[in-house]
This record gives C-alpha cells, structure tokens and sequence, in this order.
C-alpha cells in the first residue's frame, strides 16, 4: 500500500494485475516504490530489481488525462510558465546573430534567466504566497551597485512581458501593477531561496533549463514543478520549440517549431500538452491533448535521447554500451535540456539516461518537473540503481547511479537490469 509509483486510482488495481505472474500480490513489490525502506515487500521487491529479476511484461495500464480537475494551482503554473515561455521566444528572435548570445554576465540569455524567473516568482505569490519557490537564480548580482545596468534590462525584458500578455489578452489588464520596478524583481527572483523537505508545500523552479538549446535555437525548457509533503505531484513543461506533430522514425533531432508545447501533468490526473500560447487550456481544453509516454516500446524498437555535444551530465560511452546491451538498434535522438522529459512522455524517445561524473551533484529543478510529467504519462524515472528520486534533503539531489527515465515499467526494468550488469 506504500507503492506511489501509480497515479492513485491504479495504486491497487493495475498494480496488483501487473505483477500477478511475480510472487506476490502487493503492489509495494513495485521496485520503484517511493516508500522501499518502510515496507517489506517494498524491500525486497527493490532488491529483487537490483539483482534484475524481470517484471511481467503484461500490458501497461492506462492513464487518462483529466486537466479540467488538476488542483487550481495547477492553473497557476501553467500561466507562470507560459509567461516566461513567452518572454523566452521574445529574446531568442534577437538572440540571431548577436555576438554576445554566450552565456556570459550580461548576455540576453542571461536576462532572459533572472527576468524568467522574476515572471514565475511573481505570478506565483500573486495567488500562492503560501507554497515557497526553490528556483535555481538569485538577485545578488542585480543587488550589488555593478549590477545597475543587468538589472535595468532585467525590469525591462519582465514590464515589456507583462505588458504585452495584458495587450492581447493572455492576462487581465491590471492583473499586476506594471511598470514594477527594479525591487519588486529583485524581491521576486529571491522568493526561490527556499529549500525543499519533506513538509508543506513547494513550487521547483529551473527558469531556463538547457543555456546551449536557447542560444543554439534548439530545444531548452522552463521547468516548474510542485512537491506537497514530499511528493512530487504536479509539474509543467515549457518547451518553446517542441513541435506537435510526429517526428520522423529516423530523426537524429526534433526540429524546432513555434509555439512550442507547454506540457502539464498532476499526480493521478494524467499528462497532457498544449500549444505553449493557448489561453486558458486547462479549462477549456481546447487545443489541449492528453499525452502517453509510448507504452508497448520494448528495448529492441526502443529509442534513447542524447544531449546535444558535450554535456556534463552525459557519458557517452556509458550509454552506448547500455544501448547495445539493450539490443536498441534505433538512432537516437539528441535533445537539449529538460525538454527530454517532455519528449518522452509525448513519445518522440523512450528513454534517457543521464550519467553526471562522480562530484557532480544534481539539482532539484532540473528534474522536479520532468519527474511529474514523465510520471503522469506513464513513464518511470528512478537513479541508476532504481531507487526513487529524493526531493525533501535541500537543493541538492542526490542519487545513485545516475537518474534514467523510461517510457514505461517494463523497459525501465530491463534497463536497471542492463545497468546492474554494466556496474557489477
Ligand atoms: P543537456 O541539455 O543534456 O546538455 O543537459 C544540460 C543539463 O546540465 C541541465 O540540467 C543543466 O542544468 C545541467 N548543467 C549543469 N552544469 C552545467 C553547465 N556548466 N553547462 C550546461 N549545463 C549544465
Ligand atoms: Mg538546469
């Protein structure tokens, strides 16, 4: 009864039906249980996954989409992502051709970081003051007097925002007081000093993920996730250049294409995608599509996602050969940035595996959101040792092994298998 690993109203029912043919009835035999340690069965369904012992490959269950009952915050975190989305592709149509596009101390990119996360921060206290933001930037270098002139294009980039979403409608005109000035921004952005536990309730915020994706015009995302008492239960993509329509079978990459795709996902509700500019999607639903990671893909039609050159979470070489031993035979697909867990539950890849060196350690916000989207789709994502993702012990996530994500429970089994095999 611990298993989290399911949407709430497949807990019992298709967890039970799932793992019928293995030898016990629980669903806490799920070795992705969120609660291992506390459960027995928990406990030894983990260690039974380490050693790689195969999950019944019966059909997934399904997931439907229910976005008109995702919680009112959810509503929230959408418009907030949706505003810093758009302040996005704002900046990258002049980023073309500008030499100072790397990210550097005042770059547009680097703009476009602070006043994104001003955007979020503020839109969020505006109708949740009472759920606290860990967000990756602070405003200590717009506060110190150097900061005058960054700061300045900060306030601007965030009014020019607001301004125009309230000229054509996307927010009530006088929503917020604008122009706000250069201290309200600051206040807005520092709102995401908190750090995450295991009590109340947080927003997780990665303004924009993937620098390299923005500057080059590929993929990049604005991650914001939200976490109640420890679990990670709503998250919403922005991934202004992701397409909605098929990529082909043998793409290397996924072309870029506006509007973008916003993707919204809550804990027992489903994940779905809406074209990154549509008012009101979650209540209207126009425009909107409910989203499944892929669920018959098994290792051999499998399609994993790469970054994009060098990257420093990724070892190439370690998933090459986890690829091979995998029997994958399709190309894979290099995606910039958080956009890989969009790409997955929309099930243009079915897996990513993602391998920092040893003294790198991960953050909470560049996986909070990814987490629940992937989730909600149907898909899994543990460490590399199939433990679930921690995200109550502060701004840092640790793990083990990695953290791999799968298009469903199945081929994630056989990838920890795959894994413990490489390892040992
Ligand atoms: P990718 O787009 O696959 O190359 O992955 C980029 C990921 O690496 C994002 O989660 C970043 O937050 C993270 N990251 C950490 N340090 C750096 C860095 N110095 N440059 C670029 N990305 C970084
Ligand atoms: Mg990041």
């Amino acid at each position: 009864d611990n298993c989290q690993a399911y949407p709430t109203p497949y807990r019992h029912t298709a967890a039970r039906a799932m793992f019928a043919t293995t030898a016990a009835a629980c669903p806490a035999q799920y070795p992705l249980c969120r609660a291992p340690s506390s459960c027995r069965r928990g406990r030894r369904a983990d260690s039974r996954a380490r050693r790689g012992v195969a999950l019944s490959a019966s059909p997934e269950p399904r997931v439907l989409a229910h976005p008109m009952s995702f919680p009112p915050e959810m509503r929230t975190a959408v418009e907030a992502v949706q505003l810093a989305s758009r302040l996005c592709m704002a900046t990258q149509d002049i980023l073309v051709g500008d030499d100072r596009a790397a990210k550097s101390d005042d770059s547009p990119v680097t703009v476009a970081d602070f006043a994104a996360q001003a955007l979020v921060g503020l839109w969020l206290e505006r109708s949740h003051p009472d759920i606290k933001l860990v967000a990756e930037e602070n405003a200590d270098a717009l506060r110190v007097a150097g900061g005058a002139s960054l700061s300045s294009r900060v306030t601007s980039l965030v009014n020019e925002t607001l301004a125009s979403a309230m000229e054509d409608g996307f927010i009530e005109s006088g929503s917020i007081e604008i122009p706000v000035t250069d201290t309200f921004v600051w206040d807005a952005i520092d709102r995401g000093a908190g750090s995450p536990s295991g009590d109340g309730a947080f927003w997780i915020l990665d303004p924009i993920d993937g620098t390299k994706g923005f500057i080059a015009g590929r993929q990049y995302a604005v991650a914001l996730g939200l976490m109640v008492n420890g679990s990670v239960c709503g998250g919403v993509l922005g991934c202004p250049n992701m397409p909605q329509e098929l990529i082909p079978e043998d793409a290397t990459f996924i072309p870029p294409q506006r509007p973008g795709t916003v993707f919204a996902a809550y804990e027992g509700k489903g994940c779905v995608a809406f074209p990154a500019d549509a008012k009101d999607a979650l209540r209207s639903e126009k425009n909107v599509t409910p989203v499944r990671a892929d669920s018959f893909a098994s290792p051999h039609t499998a399609r994993y996602m790469e970054s994009w050159g060098d990257s420093v979470v990724a070892n190439g070489d370690k998933t090459s050969v986890i690829a091979k031993a995998l029997g994958i035979t399709r190309t894979a697909v290099r995606v910039d940035s958080m956009a890989k867990y969009g790409a997955l539950a929309f099930g243009y890849a079915d897996l990513y595996l993602r391998f920092p060196p040893k003294e790198y350690r991960e953050k909470v916000w560049d996986h909070a959101a990814g987490v629940a989207v992937v989730e909600a789709a149907g898909g899994v994502i543990t460490d590399g040792e199939g433990n679930a993702l921690d995200f109550t012990k502060g701004r840092f996530l640790d793990q083990k092994g990695g953290i791999v994500a799968s298009a469903n429970p199945s081929l994630h089994a056989a990838l920890l298998e795959a894994l413990a095999k490489i390892d040992e």
